[in-house]
């Protein structure tokens, strides 16, 4: 039915833009975490952006700080989860845009670091979720010789015929009670070089071997105390953007953890790492929803201030046009992300290409806008004094982090191809 206006009003539009009414509880933790993004996580990344990685990691570095901050919050994962289904959508992506509004290194490395408490929880081990509490946690799946193929699932349409997986660089060996872990993580894995617990997807020998009989790798998800006799820790990877998540390789010599910190073994792995990398790819399309948005509220201020043609650039049709074109791949990440987050919550069958899918979707639309920002700014949005630049690089590494977003797309015309076999689209 339409809804009738006796007159025309400008439209109701909020923080996250042409939003239907938010409940009043939604309303005032988006409010919250808006705040926390404005007061806490801006000013700290934007400090943190500026420091060395291996300051950003030093004791007494300001980084610390944000974890104490964020639990003034009081947000619980596991409090938003009994909510009904729609509202605990809406409620997680309003938080996850606020933060990546604030700064997206900080919000990626804050839901990392409950990455291992959260599965401990959702596994139902009280003494891994004691063990994991209060900790910076980490999620470490890539390592040196294992970046895109840690996504291979289907070795007869993706792997070369006859040929065996790749087994990476990190595997774990069950010997009577206890796993035994020798390797080494991508430099890439958020919060490498702070962590104190790991969520680790590792190869795995069982009987004699690191292969299932298609040649996909055995795995296994384990829950790793980062203190434990064996572990060490590379050097804090210097990189272009998101420089306050810090990020670094971590080292396993003949670690030893008890078989009971195995959240996932043999047959579990793959079902386990698919939920676990859903997770992420859900949290990775809030996030730079966030930043699209700070990029385009950058420019439309910036707009209103910076005069050329002899009026201010917001007068003119073709920055109106600009503006209206971010504003719109804003919504467009935004309507994506919230998709994306519901089916991955709600659907009895989810998969981690279509969460990844979005997160391309999102991460590409929030370069575009950054992109925009940057050109509207001129010559100032390539200086370090304006806030532009530095979204710039933060939203590049999106692109390639959760997964390279080419191969993610390919990976997403191999779930058409697989669903198509199995008679999805015939009709
Ligand atoms: C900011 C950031 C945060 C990250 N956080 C984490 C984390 O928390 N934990 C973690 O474990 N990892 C993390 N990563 C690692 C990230 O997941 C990997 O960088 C990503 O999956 C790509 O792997 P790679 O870098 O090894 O690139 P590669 O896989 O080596 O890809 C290199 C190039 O080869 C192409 N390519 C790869 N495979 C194929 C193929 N089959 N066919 C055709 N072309 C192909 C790709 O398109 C790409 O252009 C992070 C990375 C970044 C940048």
């Amino acid at each position: 039915m339409m809804t009738l206006k006796t007159e025309l009003t400008l439209p109701a539009a909020g923080l996250s833009g042409f939003e239907p009414p938010l409940a009043e509880e939604e309303a005032a933790i988006q409010a919250g975490v808006h705040r926390f993004a404005r007061e806490v996580l801006r000013p700290l990344g934007a400090e943190l952006d500026r420091m060395t990685a291996a300051a950003v990691i030093a004791p007494g570095s300001p980084y610390y700080g944000v974890f104490a901050e964020f639990a003034k919050l009081g947000l619980d994962p596991f409090a938003l989860a009994e909510l009904p289904p729609d509202m605990a959508v809406r409620i997680e992506s309003l938080i996850g845009e606020e933060l990546g509004w604030g700064d997206s290194g900080l919000a990626v490395s804050l839901v990392v670091a409950g990455f291992p408490v959260q599965m401990a929880s959702i596994v139902g081990s009280q003494e891994l979720v004691d063990l994991c509490t209060g900790k910076i946690g980490c999620w470490m799946i890539t390592q040196p010789d294992k970046g895109s193929d840690v996504q291979v699932f289907d070795m007869a349409r993706e792997w070369a015929p006859g040929q065996q997986g790749n087994k990476g660089n990190v595997w774990g060996r069950i010997q009577g009670d206890e796993i035994v872990i020798n390797g080494q993580c991508s430099a890439w894995v958020s919060n490498g070089a702070v962590a104190q617990v790991a969520l680790g997807y590792i190869s795995a020998e069982y009987d004699g071997s690191f292969f299932e009989k298609d040649g996909r790798p055995h795995g296994m998800s384990v829950i790793i105390p980062l203190d434990f006799p064996g572990v060490s820790k590379g050097k804090p990877l210097d990189k272009l953007g998101q420089r306050a998540l810090p990020q670094g390789e971590i080292y396993f010599d003949n670690v030893r953890v008890p078989k009971r910190f195995a959240v996932a073994l043999r047959h579990e792995y793959y079902g386990n790492m698919a939920s676990a990398w859903s997770f992420a790819g859900t949290h990775m399309s809030q996030v730079f929803t966030g930043v699209a948005r700070a990029g385009f509220e950058h420019a439309l201020k910036y707009c209103h201030e910076r005069k050329q043609g002899g009026t201010r650039l917001i007068d003119h049709q073709l920055t109106r046009h600009r503006l209206g074109d971010m504003l719109r791949r804003v919504e467009l990440c935004r309507s994506v992300a919230r998709r994306s987050l519901a089916y991955a919550r709600q659907s009895p069958a989810t998969h981690p290409y279509v969460t990844a899918a979005a997160k391309v979707t999102v991460t590409q639309e929030a370069m575009k806008v950054v992109d925009e920002a940057l050109q509207l700014f001129g010559g100032v949005g390539t200086s370090r004094e304006y806030p532009i630049e530095k979204l710039y690089r933060d939203a590049r590494l999106a692109l390639i982090e959760d997964g390279e977003n080419y191969v993610l797309t390919m990976r997403l015309g191999l779930l058409a191809q697989q669903l198509y076999a199995e008679g999805w689209a015939q009709d």
